[in-house]
């Protein structure tokens, strides 16, 4: 009798690359181990502010997932179309594939259209074409004013907009053109990295302060007009702060985070919620159905106050941990006990060699038990390192 067992992997991003890997070293011969993509390669986000500024090449930081071969992990280069959790079932272009689990890390939709104007204005510092074309331009960029938008909440990696203007300011003052530049952060949230607790939020907002970045909270874009160059806030939900409510303003360039939202595929599935995302046992990472199973940005989960859990690849790297050693425990009918508690850390870039690192747990509960370490060289190095490291350890 074959005893092996089928699972499927949706996504091979932060979360389906881990898991892959950790489930084909734990389970072996008793797992066959099934990865689908729609892009051939697996991309290191993180890396996109570095190739913002030229200091990485896009080869350099992706790598085609029909490598994980070698390991024993089959690759199937597809776009997934339909889950039937009921039957089991995942149908692709070409194909319908059986599986005994599923694990879905399909990560964030990235919506600009849902902003009238936006994606034919500005840069999307989430696309690797985005930020190529970005950094082809930051080369004649003469200085004026430099609009960095978040234009919606959710959206991964809340560190990442903060890095951008850091990074854009070190570019601009090197060039020697930062006396005729001026960088505005305009984000619906109340505080940098809200998510981090407001400790946290106001040491960057600090940071940002010392650097003459200027940075304008509960700002909810509605549109773009590309003609005139202007941002277009929306009059309501913003409180006294939200100085930027209701008003009309004016930039030269526009680097933005669209909007995001949970996979179609997901929503259509009857596994998602209104807007895509995936309600999980936040510790078992397990859905409503007894051998699927949800991971990284396309979970909806919170932290103790109720608001959501910021979406990161630390949190999916470490959900495809305690998902794949389960799943590898139950076919070794072993007990499946292993939680994840919430524990996370990040690299914040603050320009000029130097990062911050913010590390602790978010599930604490009455709220997040995060600290941040000063900026400095060594962290900066770490953020470094950790990219080397990922692009080998996985393949
Ligand atoms: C600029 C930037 C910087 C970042 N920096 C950091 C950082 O420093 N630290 C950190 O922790 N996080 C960072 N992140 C966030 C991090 O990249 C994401 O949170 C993480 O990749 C989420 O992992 P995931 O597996 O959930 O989804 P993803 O990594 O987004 O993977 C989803 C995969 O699913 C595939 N897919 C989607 N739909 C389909 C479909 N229908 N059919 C087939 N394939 C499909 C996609 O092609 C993709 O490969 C950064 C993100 C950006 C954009």
């Amino acid at each position: 009798m074959n005893a092996q067992k089928t699972i499927i992997i949706l996504g091979g991003g932060t979360g389906g690359l881990v898991a892959a890997n950790e489930l084909k070293k734990k389970a072996g011969e008793k797992a066959r181990v099934i990865l689908i993509d729609k892009n051939p390669n697996h991309i290191y986000a993180p890396s996109f502010l570095w190739l913002m500024l030229g200091k990485r090449q896009a080869e350099k930081i992706q790598k085609p997932l029909s490598l994980l071969k070698r390991k024993g992990i089959e690759f199937i280069n597809e776009e997934i179309i339909k889950i039937n959790p009921e039957s089991k079932l995942v149908k692709t272009q070409n194909q319908n594939l059986q599986y005994d689990y599923l694990i879905v890390s399909l990560g964030a939709e990235l919506v600009p259209e849902k902003i009238p104007g936006l994606a034919e204005s500005g840069y999307n510092l989430y696309a690797l074409k985005g930020v190529e074309k970005l950094r082809d331009d930051l080369e004649n960029f003469a200085g004026g004013k430099v609009a960095i938008v978040v234009s919606s909440l959710p959206f991964k990696c809340p560190a990442a907009p903060y890095e951008a203007a850091f990074l854009l300011n070190e570019r601009f003052q090197e060039r020697g053109i930062s006396g005729k530049t001026e960088i505005n952060i305009y984000t619906p949230e109340t505080l940098p990295l809200p998510s981090a607790g407001p400790d946290i939020g106001k040491a960057v907002a600090e940071m940002l302060a010392e650097r003459k970045i200027g940075f304008n909270p509960e700002t909810k874009l509605v549109s773009v007009n590309p003609q005139k160059r202007e941002l277009q806030f929306s009059a309501q939900g913003g409180s006294a702060s939200g100085g930027e409510n209701g008003k009309t303003t004016s930039f030269d360039l526009l680097v933005f985070i669209p909007p995001h939202q949970g996979p179609k595929v997901m929503k259509d599935s009857g596994l998602g919620n209104e807007a895509g995302w995936i309600p999980v046992d936040k510790e078992t990472l397990k859905t409503k159905y007894d051998t699927v199973f949800a991971i990284g940005d396309v979970i909806a989960a919170t932290v103790a106050s109720g608001k959501p859990r910021p979406k990161a690849g630390v949190f999916a790297h470490y959900e495809a941990e305690v998902v794949a050693e389960n799943i590898a425990r139950e076919l070794k009918r072993l007990p499946a006990d292993k939680k994840y508690d919430g524990h996370a850390s990040c690299f914040l870039e603050t320009g000029f060699g130097k990062a911050g690192f913010a590390h602790g747990n978010f599930y604490h509960a009455p709220a997040p038990a995060i600290k941040m370490k000063r900026s400095g060289r060594i962290w900066h190095w770490g953020k470094i390192l950790f990219e080397k490291y990922w692009l080998w350890k996985w393949f």
